[in-house]
């Protein structure tokens, strides 16, 4: 895969494109990361980037020319003997659809992904029109820039990615992967002051081991939360889980 982002401050990106998961997939060659200062593609005597709104009000805004000149060299520059690939150009902006698991795991089968990262008030609208494929938004709040948002998509597309993680993690039973929140983990030691491992897991009894993080991960998600919920179908199991859930509720 290979990810261009397009950034007014492409030095945000260092530490994380090179630290963790993200560093050793690029290592490994799994994933090529590139920063793009959209800067170098003004097209005027002060690289200016940003112009005042049509019809007032406050903040600047991001003009059109230098990202679409940028996402259009990015496009045409495929590797050399290989079919041209039209990457998804994806717009960070508070607006967009919200950025979910399954989202991250459709990304990963694409490509070439484009992030183009905002700041200051937005950007002209006819970038949102003409040129990105995918708005995505990474909660319903207001960060500076788009520059963090990117770096939350990407890291969880890579990380989905086949030999980017080891063994020791996996993506496969990560909350959401499986529709619902993650069973809870333990480790040495087995009493930490007065509060003990739960005997299942202490028992060695693989299958009874697997059937109870599955009612733990049901469990989790119903107590904190039940929108996952919505729309799944239970199994027969499942079901007698959730109503010993109630039961349970009922009795505290
Ligand atoms: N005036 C814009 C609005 O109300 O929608 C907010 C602009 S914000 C200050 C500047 C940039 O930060 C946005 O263009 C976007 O790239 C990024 N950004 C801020 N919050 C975001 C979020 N929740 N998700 C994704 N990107 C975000």
């Amino acid at each position: 895969m290979r990810i261009d982002v397009l950034t007014l401050f492409p030095e945000m990106f260092d530490g994380v494109f090179s630290s963790s998961i993200l560093g050793k997939a690029r290592d490994k060659g799994i994933v090529a990361l590139n920063t793009v200062n959209f800067r170098d593609y003004a097209n005027n005597k002060h690289n200016t980037v940003d112009d005042y709104p049509y019809g007032g009000g406050g903040g600047m805004v991001l003009k059109p020319e230098p990202i679409f000149a940028a996402v259009e060299d990015l496009s045409v520059h495929q590797e050399e003997g290989q079919e041209p690939v039209k990457p998804r150009v994806i717009l960070m902006c508070p607006q967009g659809t919200p950025f979910t698991q399954k989202k991250a795991e459709e990304l990963s089968n694409e490509q070439h992904l484009v992030f183009i990262c905002g700041h200051y008030e937005g950007y002209d609208e006819r970038i949102r029109q003409y040129l990105v494929t995918d708005e995505l938004s990474i909660g319903d709040y207001v960060l500076t820039g788009g520059e963090l948002p990117a770096m939350v998509v990407i890291d969880s597309v890579v990380r989905l990615l086949p030999g980017v993680l080891g063994n020791e993690m996996s993506a496969v039973t990560d909350s959401f992967s499986t529709g619902l929140l993650e069973y809870p983990h333990y480790t040495r030691p087995a009493k930490f002051r007065d509060w003990e491992v739960p005997d299942m897991l202490l028992s060695g009894h693989h299958e009874n081991v697997r059937k109870w993080r599955r009612k733990e991960s049901l469990f989790r998600t119903l107590e904190r939360r039940p929108d996952l919920l919505e729309g799944r179908d239970l199994s027969k199991e499942e079901k007698t889980w959730v109503a010993e859930w109630h039961d349970r509720k009922q009795k505290e």
